[in-house]
């Protein structure tokens, strides 16, 4: 975006995909930015490389000097926002932008997140602070020209706006960062290519299906099970433990003197072990580290843990569900 505003030919700074390169595990690709990450430049007049946007950003606004300031004047109260927003996507926004579009993410691929909902709350409420950093007076977030706070957040809010839908979420915004968004979309020269660029890209993915393999935007069971329904207080139970993760509480139609049910709150198409995704790591390891405690809470020494896996194996609630069983002699080998 900075680099259509300032009329950077592709002379001065080709556009490589890293794909051209090998990919951004490639040797070549990590010999510009070890880090493995987009984007990175590599500049020719000063042999160094540059890798992070902003870093490449701030760089490329002072090596170009056409087409207006990028940074308001420096020590300026529109500097110091322009600053405070560029930073607040690069370090709340962007590392968890994962959380959008990834369809299987390895490890905690939404920073500290265990789930994709987590992540994409946290998310939503990072947007709504630009509301808060913005510069009321418009048109541009930080005052009359574009700055780097635009061009840093504009492609993001894009891929947002288009992308939460799919995940059942609503692009909400303040009034300001609504009236800046729609302006840069419609009748911004540099907004509306941008927008094209970036939508247009979105719409062709999602014409080729690749949304439809993600769990909680194509790939959902939405039907609410008896289990969402004691968890929203719809159906009651007798509780004996809760946390923002997860639910624990007693079997209706014990089969031990202690027989208690400890499930995830949110289901996030967990109807049943063999659907776990990588990103359902995170509970399923939270359900296994409170089972011991749940147990203990319940009065049990020794007990048994069982996670039945589809009809044939007993299974007749679709939303997974460890049982916590105890208070008796149990057996082994299991019925
Ligand atoms: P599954 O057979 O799927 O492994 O386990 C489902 C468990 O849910 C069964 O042990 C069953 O007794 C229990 N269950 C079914 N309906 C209800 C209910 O409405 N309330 C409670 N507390 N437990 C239920």
């Amino acid at each position: 975006m900075l680099l259509y505003y300032k009329d950077v030919t592709p002379d001065d700074v080709a556009i490589v995909s890293p794909m051209d390169l090998g990919g951004l595990r490639s040797d070549e690709y990590l010999a510009v930015n070890p880090q493995g990450k987009m984007p990175a430049l590599a500049c020719r007049d000063e042999d160094e490389l540059v890798p992070e946007s902003d870093t490449i950003a701030r760089f490329l606004g002072g090596k170009f000097d056409s087409g207006g300031a990028f940074a308001p004047p420096a020590g300026s109260t529109l500097a110091l926002k322009a600053d405070r927003l560029a930073r607040h996507h690069d370090i709340y926004l962007a590392p968890i932008q994962g959380c959008l579009y990834k369809a299987s993410p390895a490890g905690q691929a939404y920073g500290a997140f265990p789930t994709r909902a987590a992540a994409l709350d946290e998310f939503q409420a990072q947007l709504q602070l630009i509301e808060r950093y913005a510069d009321a007076g418009g048109p541009y977030l930080c005052g009359p020209e574009p700055s780097q706070a635009d061009c840093a957040l504009f492609p993001t809010l894009i891929f947002a706006a288009d992308m939460l839908p799919k995940f059942g979420r609503e692009f909400t915004v303040g009034p300001i960062t609504k009236k800046w968004f729609e302006m840069l979309k419609t009748s911004d020269p540099i907004g509306r290519r941008i927008y094209e660029e970036v939508h247009g890209a979105l719409e062709g993915w999602a014409a080729k299906g690749r949304w439809d393999t993600i769990h909680g935007a194509g790939l959902r069971d939405a039907e609410a099970t008896l289990f969402d329904k004691i968890v929203s207080g719809d159906i009651p139970s007798e509780k004996v433990y809760e946390d923002d993760l997860c639910l624990a509480f007693k079997d209706v139609a014990p089969c031990a003197p202690v027989h208690i049910l400890l499930i995830p709150k949110h289901r996030n198409d967990l109807s049943q072990l063999r659907k776990a995704q990588p990103e359902h790591v995170g509970v399923l390891g939270h359900l296994m580290a409170k089972a011991g405690a749940v147990a203990e809470a319940a009065g049990l020494d020794d007990y048994r843990v069982v996670v039945n896996d589809g009809e044939g194996a007993g299974q007749t609630v679709f939303h997974l569900h460890v049982h916590i069983i105890g208070g008796r002699e149990l057996s082994w080998p299991p019925g």
